[in-house]
């Protein structure tokens, strides 16, 4: 299928054709027709898999086709997200999507000060991005109404909820009108989120692309054992004599996240934390520097990584195991996006042992061991997962025939350097 089937506006057809997109993603090829239709929908669906033009391209779509220019000027469309880099990433996809369209959108969060962004509210918006907490503040302070609202977006929201958003979320839902189309996106399906979908959608459509803990599908595996004091050791030798393209190295803590940037940087090679102690501004260039190459070693903690949209990012890094097997699977998502081939690599101490076996049940499957490195520690038992078929234990990849019939591109770890130009679908 190609985006000319699905009934595009031709000013969006020109826009995507200048982004470089060729065909659209399952995701996209999925959505776009009911959201098209009217329909609500729910995805399940984690990011790289395109979805953010999944939603925005049929949000600008129906916004254009359905101005009415007699109405006084109010939000049309919100979109909710749950930290202030998705909320701008996504604003940047409505941008260049909507490039030829007259709609007006823009972003707010909190972090910064508000006066730019009420600034451009008085100007008048269609779209408004926002992340929940600085949503609610001006709505407060009688600078935004949502009574004019007809698309409601919640993306990664089971991200909101983890981030104790989901009170905020309800009161601003209770100040829409009930006829409007709603999409919710989430990578995992928490019982809170599957209520919230009962009683926010009407019948809606449900499209999964994969399951959340198989939908890393191009993305080869491999676990590290090694003491817990030689982890800062082991990153430098991976870094130094591996081919690393550029890497987000996970750290479970700040404090943790900063001292490793620290080490590193002491050892020549540049790396920035991002977290939440870091102002906006240091986050957004350190941010910008990744993405323009200006800088290889990103470090992150969970919080400040989500949505990170890096394209082409060869590594991902788990210096510290997550707390929990979804955010495993949210980490590695930033690799192998959109088709392409990626490398997460993670480092278990003793002490994780427990987080490890967790991941292996999610993932109904074991993380490959890399059996010779300089730091290896013997570890006590390794937490295996019994039912996992041999053909996986021994590729590190994790199937998704759904996803992997539409990509033609091999995905094997070794030829993942040929696709570093942006995916074409
Ligand atoms: P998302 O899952 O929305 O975060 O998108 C992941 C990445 O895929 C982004 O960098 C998009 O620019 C890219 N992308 C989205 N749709 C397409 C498409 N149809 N063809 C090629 N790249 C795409």
């Amino acid at each position: 299928m190609n985006f000319e089937q699905l009934n595009l506006l031709p000013q969006i057809l020109q826009a995507l054709k200048t982004q470089g997109y060729e065909n659209p993603t399952p995701i996209q090829e999925q959505a776009i027709p009911h959201l098209l239709a009217g329909r609500d929908l729910f995805g399940s669906a984690q990011t790289g898999t395109g979805k953010t033009a999944a939603f925005s391209i049929p949000l600008l779509q129906l916004l254009s086709v359905n101005q009415d220019n007699n109405t006084q000027r109010g939000i049309r469309a919100l979109v909710l997200a749950p930290t202030r880099e998705l909320a701008i990433q996504i604003s940047e996809s409505l941008r260049l999507y909507g490039s030829n369209l007259p709609l007006k959108h823009t972003v707010i969060y909190g972090g910064v000060s508000q006066r730019a962004q009420t600034d451009a509210l008085r100007k008048g918006v269609d779209i408004l991005v926002a992340t929940p907490g600085r949503l609610l503040d001006l709505i407060n302070q009688r600078f935004i109404r949502l009574d004019k609202i007809e698309m409601l977006v919640l993306d990664e929201a089971d991200r909101m909820l983890d981030m104790g958003f989901i009170n905020d979320i309800r009161k601003v839902i209770a100040m829409m009108p009930v006829k409007r189309q709603t999409i919710l996106f989430s990578a995992t399906l928490p019982q809170e989120i599957r209520s919230l979908v009962a009683k926010t959608l009407h019948e809606p459509v449900h499209i999964e692309l994969s399951h959340a803990s198989s939908s890393a599908e191009t993305v080869q595996h491999s676990m590290y054992f090694v003491d817990k004091l030689n982890k800062r050791d082991l990153l430098h030798h991976i870094l130094t004599t591996d081919t690393v393209d550029r890497a987000l190295v996970f750290t479970r803590t700040k404090h943790g996240a900063d001292k490793l940037a620290m080490a590193l940087g002491k050892k020549g090679i540049r790396t920035e934390a991002i977290h939440g102690n870091k102002s906006q501004v240091q986050r957004q260039r350190a941010l910008n520097d990744f993405k323009n190459r200006k800088l290889r070693i990103l470090v992150a903690t969970d919080v400040a990584s989500r949505g990170i949209d890096v394209d082409d990012l060869s590594h991902v890094i788990n210096y510290d195991l997550p707390e929990t097997p979804e955010t495993y699977v949210h980490r590695i998502g930033r690799t192998g996006r959109a088709g392409a081939a990626g490398i997460a690599l993670s480092f278990c101490g003793r002490d994780e042992m427990g987080l490890l076996k967790d991941i292996h049940r999610h993932l109904k499957t074991n993380i490959p061991v890399i059996g010779e490195h300089p730091f290896l520690t013997k570890m006590p038992v390794q937490p295996i997962v019994s039912e996992t078929p041999a053909r996986e234990k021994r590729s590190g990849n994790f199937s998704n025939d759904n996803f992997r019939s539409r990509n033609k591109r091999s995905f094997s770890g070794s030829s993942r350097r040929e696709n570093t130009s942006r995916r074409r679908y």
